[in-house]
């Protein structure tokens, strides 16, 4: 799917391919597993949501970097994360997660909202339903759950619902010019 706007009508990031929105906490970075811990030592769960260590340099979810890498490379991918409210230096430390694990690939890339239904694209990945997921309007693939319970599912799903696109222009394309100009 190619953006036909006049090129000074489009942002600068926009790249013309379908655009994927990737959350953060248990999709690609592992939220749960820190969570425990800070818990373990005795706090509550408000305590542990609003820990300075809550959100800091969590160790990413199996698959999940390597899952960015391919997909972006046939989709505009972006992360979109919710930030906690209460707890500030969780905005600091998503952005800095983002660049250590996800790289320059990921420069400008990283949307923090509490309304995700509002972004527009093609597919959400996440692992809940909250924060304006549910009001998405493109594809919420919801990361595991049935379906979709690890990376390898989501990527045998994006990459070869690509693929199949990629078929379909392929035909379209041995139609004669001729043929198109009438
Ligand atoms: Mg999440």
């Amino acid at each position: 799917m190619m953006n036909n706007s006049p090129a000074y009508l489009r942002a600068s990031l926009k790249t013309g391919k379908p655009v994927v929105y990737i959350d953060m906490d248990g999709v690609l970075c592992d939220f749960d597993k820190r969570h425990e811990k800070l818990m373990s030592k005795g706090i509550n769960q408000f305590q542990a949501f609003n820990h300075t260590l809550a959100f800091k340099d969590l160790d990413p979810i199996p698959g999940a970097i390597e899952a960015w890498h391919a997909l972006q490379e046939k989709y505009d991918t972006y992360i979109l994360s919710t930030a906690m409210w209460s707890n500030i230096e969780a905005w600091t430390d998503k952005r800095v997660w983002v660049q250590k694990f996800l790289g320059k690939s990921a420069n400008k890339k990283l949307i923090l909202s509490h309304n995700k239904g509002l972004l527009k694209g093609s597919y959400l990945i996440d692992d809940r339903i909250a924060n304006g997921v549910a009001d998405f309007e493109g594809e919420h693939i919801h990361f595991g759950t049935g379906k979709f319970p690890t990376w390898k599912e989501v990527l045998d799903y994006l990459l070869t619902t690509e693929e199949k696109d990629n078929e379909e222009n392929q035909v379209h394309n041995l139609v004669p010019d001729k043929e198109i100009s009438e």
